[in-house]
């Protein structure tokens, strides 16, 4: 599980972040929504300990993350526009993140075997598409394993069978017991996926709950009606 309690972030005089509460339930697979700019990245970033100074609590299991690193290895990230050392070669890259984490156990490489990598294996990272640069992206994030996924963006770039590749590998491990966090403006696409729906708004959560309890709130017949309907200021 993990627990935001009162996240409060400001970029000067910017507050993005405000007194956000926010559980992320074991084993489930919660849908991060909300307007551009309200904050969902800064979330992440905090989660991941990419963003250190803030106000405010967030707990992974009952353990407070501040500071600590080590909690790190059991997150897998996928983010929206991976910066990675563009000559590297695609085996290199594979490589290089075993070397850093040390560990040749248990790893899953499913992702490499569905998405046909090993043929990509030899190519430049700058030479790729950027379909497949997704699909190295995501083999990446569940390589180790982790108990936590946070996925920024998961289907963007990829083709319709990729999409359903991975849609397919987030329920399985769910259904392993993985706890999955995303994110994504491809509302019709990822809906089936969500079993929760965390709402933020303007740094603020608004909604915490399942996709019903959303639709049935709005009044409207699917998610990306009743995102954009609490965009648009018609729930109040
Ligand atoms: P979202 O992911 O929901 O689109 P973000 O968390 O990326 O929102 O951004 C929230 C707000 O914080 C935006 O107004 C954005 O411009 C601002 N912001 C994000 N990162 C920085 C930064 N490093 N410095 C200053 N402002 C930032």
């Amino acid at each position: 599980m993990i627990e935001i309690i009162k996240l409060n972030k400001s970029y000067g005089s910017l507050a993005v972040l405000k007194e956000l509460d926010l559980i992320i339930e074991h084993g489930k697979i919660t849908y991060l929504v909300g307007p551009n700019g309200s904050g969902k990245t800064t979330l992440i970033k905090s989660i991941l300990g990419l963003i250190k100074k803030y106000d405010g609590n967030i707990k992974i299991d009952g353990t407070q993350i501040n500071g600590d690193c080590e909690y790190r290895n059991e997150i897998g990230y996928m983010p929206q526009s991976p910066s990675f050392p563009e000559n590297l070669t695609v085996k290199n890259i594979f490589d290089m993140v075993k070397d850093l984490r040390n560990t040749a156990k248990n790893l899953d490489e499913e992702l490499i075997s569905k998405f046909n990598l090993e043929k990509e294996m030899s190519k430049r990272l700058k030479n790729l598409s950027g379909g497949t640069l997704q699909k190295v992206n995501a083999s990446l994030a569940f390589l180790f394993n982790p108990k936590i996924l946070i996925i920024d963006e998961p289907t963007a770039g990829l083709d319709p069978v990729a999409s359903g590749i991975l849609k397919d590998k987030i329920l399985k491990e769910n259904q392993n017991g993985k706890t999955i966090l995303f994110t994504s403006h491809i509302i019709s696409e990822l809906e089936d996926l969500a079993q929760n729906i965390a709402f933020i708004l303007e740094g603020k959560l608004w909604f915490n709950g399942t996709l019903e309890n959303l639709i049935n709130l709005t009044g409207e017949k699917n998610l990306e009606r009743s995102v954009a309907s609490v965009m648009l200021g018609k729930v109040v």
